[in-house]
């Protein structure tokens, strides 16, 4: 157990606001070198950075000595992406100095809401994989244990979206344009990367044969430390990120040769490594960049924890009690054959030891089910960019297919084939999946019921081979980021009721739930919702002049475009109420203001369509007088974590409606029921375990399960039944393929129904729609008692205390990562 301080003066690095008001002019002065009267917003959100960073430097330095004091074991959290959002106001609630710098501001005129506002997201993350990677270094801060996550310094993150007419187009993002407070430079600690090349074989003295690796191209990897500041205060640990240079600025053998053109050409080549964040979710690109990113932070990362464990070890024996490495996904695979190669290349380890090692220190977090989501990387790919590599899981695949397979299943060549590392083909491609489930000591899946589909469906004869090294561990989400610091009023609802420690012991707000019933309870909590629309209101307005009611249901579908997370299907529910509302101008409907946030991968041609028609459906509804107000809808541009820190604690109905078997686990759907908002979802994901934790009378569910789902797409669904069948879906339908919504250019939205109808609509959409439909209908019902939406809305915050980070992470330490916890600061 962490302790929480029993007052805000019991933080550690507590100030009172008329020490942080000096500590920012201070800072002003002499760290931004300009005076109140010149200082820009973006000078006072900086001077304001650095009083804080007086604060986490102290918090870094004392961790970090701890830490190496004990030389302990620690966690190195692997991922390509770690969507952060923004920093300023989480520091300032982590340190327990919020209110003291919001008065202090206020004191210079200034307002820390659009202070804060001067920060851009940090966002190196496409989405849910992203996020959780920032919850988890939170949590394992917060909780004190020693971590350390690494990934890519991506010059541009996430793209920026913005609609033309409707339409998405994409614009770069610059996150550090104007330099960010939060980095510190670390280049005592840079590392080269090798990359191309040919393999030598040679035998040395000893008469051992030895594999030299003579790379056609040296790239550097500068470190850049982001602190995070877990709650409290107690640990700063850091973000290690890695961006790519040129080895030397200047190559001085083609530089002379006339070679200057030349010698920036390789420059520029070595830069475009950690250049800018791939923005596919769940669709890898199999693009040379992608595989040179992937191995590019994961030797860096590698040869960084080498060397740290080197400074107080002679030799390996330990390495394997001091590290242990989550890989999340598959996209840091490559560190697994990287940690070979350089036990066995560099460090001389024979294959056994070298092997022993590596079956103890990496463990693997699958993501997905889907198909075409797991990633393969051509073996033409890995021969020319990692040589070396390609022949080390050659030797892994025939030492797991002769050792491993051909004693559990004898002479069965099928199965050999088919648990291959390598995939035969035209194009033999090296399965990522398959080299971490035979090189990693556990598998996990995010929810238990993708955890069970990872068994049975995904890796079955792995299961059969290693049946003790597949688990379980549900994802979390931050409860700081999550609820205390963008729903302060409801964080103040809570510390009244419950005291002030629920931030790291949410199951505590399980007492929330026995005022559910109680009028005046109801009413508190409703006004804060209430507040939180009005807020949510106003910014729709300002930012797209739509008007919205804060009476009527806050309907909100935010997360990435894809056609398993099926927004398109919410669009068929709001053409429905429209065509309805038509038809009977008297309809008696509970006002509804849908709204989304979902930015769509730039090449997929299909989500850009939903975007577009989501757009276009909304506008006619928006200007039809008809509607009299009954329905708005609102596409809000560049979804991101810091509007989703806007939106969740205004939404009063969650959509979490993916085909049934398809989201692994998702954490929006957590993030709303932590703030009030009742989930219309399917029997997915994590879906699953909130219903369980709420109560089936909590939650709206609908639509076809998991197995249905796949006996249904095992016997040859058809969907055109579903379209001739039902009239008003055969309506709706026609009805958007007509020249209604887009006048003059009739078929600009027609891609949606083609993909239903003659597409064979591979996620159910039509299958799930009546069901999706009535569901809807009862939330309608539900929302005319106000009482019991208020109840039940209630229940929801109180009874998902279990989908807090730190509870995941406290999974993560018992069952795979056995790690101690060591708070630093007291
Ligand atoms: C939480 C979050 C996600 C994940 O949402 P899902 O609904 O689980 O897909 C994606 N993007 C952002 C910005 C988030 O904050």
């Amino acid at each position: 157990m962490i302790n929480v301080p029993a007052a805000a003066e019991d933080f550690p690095f507590y100030l009172d606001k008329d020490a942080f008001k000096d500590s920012v002019l201070n800072h002003l002065h002499s760290t931004l070198g300009t005076i109140e009267e010149k200082a820009n917003p973006q000078a006072w959100w900086k001077a304001t950075c650095a009083a804080i960073n007086e604060r986490v430097f102290v918090g870094l330095s004392e961790t970090h000595k701890a830490h190496s004091n004990i030389d302990t074991r620690a966690v190195h959290y692997l991922s390509l992406e770690f969507l952060m959002g923004r920093l300023t106001r989480n520091n300032l609630y982590n340190l327990g100095i919020f209110e003291p710098a919001r008065d202090a501001l206020a004191e210079l005129g200034l307002d820390i809401e659009e202070l804060c506002n001067e920060e851009p997201d940090m966002a190196l993350g496409n989405g849910g994989l992203g996020r959780l990677a920032a919850c988890f270094i939170d949590s394992l801060a917060t909780l004190g244990y020693p971590a350390i996550g690494y990934g890519i310094h991506y010059e541009h993150g996430l793209f920026r979206q913005e609609f033309r007419d409707g339409q998405q187009i994409e614009r770069p993002d610059s996150w550090r344009d104007y330099g960010n407070p939060w980095e510190i430079c670390r280049p005592e600690s840079i590392q080269k990367v090798p990359l191309f090349g040919y393999v030598e074989t040679v035998f040395g003295n000893d008469g051992q044969l030895r594999k030299i690796w003579h790379p056609g191209e040296m790239v550097r990897g500068v470190p850049w430390d982001i602190p995070v500041v877990g709650y409290g205060g107690h640990t700063v640990n850091i973000l290690r990120l890695w961006e790519s240079r040129a080895d030397d600025y200047f190559d001085w053998d083609v530089f002379n040769a006339g070679g200057y053109v030349d010698a920036q050409a390789e420059k520029s080549r070595a830069e475009a490594i950690s250049k800018v964040l791939y923005p596919n979710d769940e669709t890898p690109a199999g693009k040379q960049l992608r595989l040179t990113q992937q191995y590019f932070f994961c030797c860096c990362s590698l040869k960084d924890i080498v060397r740290r464990y080197k400074r107080r070890h002679d030799d390996f024996s330990q390495f394997a009690e001091q590290v242990v490495m989550q890989l999340n996904d598959t996209h840091p695979t490559i560190a697994i054959v990287e940690l070979m190669r350089l036990l066995i290349d560099d460090e001389g380890l024979d294959w056994d030891n070298a092997w022993g090692i590596c079956e103890k220190v990496f463990a693997y977090t699958n993501h997905t089910l889907l198909p075409e989501a797991l990633e393969k990387w051509e073996v033409g790919l890995f021969e020319n960019v990692l040589p070396r590599h390609l022949e080390i899981i050659y030797e892994i695949n025939h030492r797991f297919l002769d050792d491993v397979v051909a004693k559990k299943w004898p002479g069965n060549d099928e199965i050999k084939r088919e648990l291959s590392i390598i995939e035969e083909g035209s194009v033999r491609m090296v399965r990522m999946a398959y080299l971490c489930v035979v090189c990693c000591f556990k598998v996990n899946g995010v929810a238990q019921m993708h955890s069970e589909l990872v068994k049975k469906d995904l890796f079955p004869k792995f299961y059969e081979l290693w049946p003790e090294r597949f688990t379980n561990v549900t994802n979390g989400i931050t409860p700081r980021r999550w609820l205390k610091a963008c729903n302060p009023e409801l964080a103040q609802l809570y510390d009244d009721c419950v005291g002030i420690h629920w931030p790291t012991n949410l199951e505590m707000l399980k007492k929330v739930a026995e005022y559910a019933d109680e009028k005046d309870f109801q009413q508190k909590f409703m006004a804060i919702k209430h507040k939180n629309k009005q807020k949510l209101a106003t910014l729709i307005h300002d930012l797209m002049g739509i008007e919205v009611n804060p009476e009527a249901i806050f309907d909100i579908q935010i997360k990435r475009l894809h056609e398993y997370k099926r927004q398109h299907l919410n669009l068929l529910h709001i053409l429905t109420l429209y065509r309805r509302i038509l038809q009977d101008p008297n309809l008696d409907i509970q006002p509804r203001v849908f709204i989304f946030g979902a930015k769509a991968a730039p090449g997929y041609r299909l989500a850009k369509d939903i975007i577009f028609a989501i757009n276009k459906v909304g506008e006619k509804i928006n200007q039809d007088k008809r509607v009299a107000g009954k329905l708005k809808v609102v596409f809000m541009p560049n979804y991101r974590v810091t509007l989703a820190e806007k939106m969740i604690p205004a939404g009063d109905l969650s959509e979490q409606i993916s085909t049934a078997g398809k989201e692994a686990s998702g954490t929006g759907n957590m993030k709303f029921a932590l703030n009030g908002a009742l989930t219309i979802g399917t029997m997915d994901g994590a879906n699953v375990e909130i219903r369980e934790e709420v109560g089936d009378e909590n939650i709206f569910i609908f639509g076809l399960t998991a197995e249905e789902v796949d006996l249904k797409l095992k016997n040859g669904y058809n969907s055109r039944d579903y379209y001739y069948n039902n009239p008003e879906l055969k309506a709706v339908l026609d009805w958007l393929d007509s020249d209604y919504f887009t006048p003059n250019a009739p078929g600009q939205l027609s891609s949606i129904k083609h993909s239903l109808l003659d597409g064979g609509d591979p996620f159910l959409c039509l299958a799930d729609y009546q069901s999706y439909i009535d569901a809807q209908q009862k939330v309608d019902e539900t929302y005319r008692d106000k009482a019991k939406w208020a109840k039940m809305a209630i229940m929801n915050a109180a009874c998902v205390g279990k989908f807090n980070s730190d509870r995941s992470i406290d999974d993560y330490v018992k069952e795979i990562w056995k790690l101690k916890q060591y708070p630093a600061v007291q």
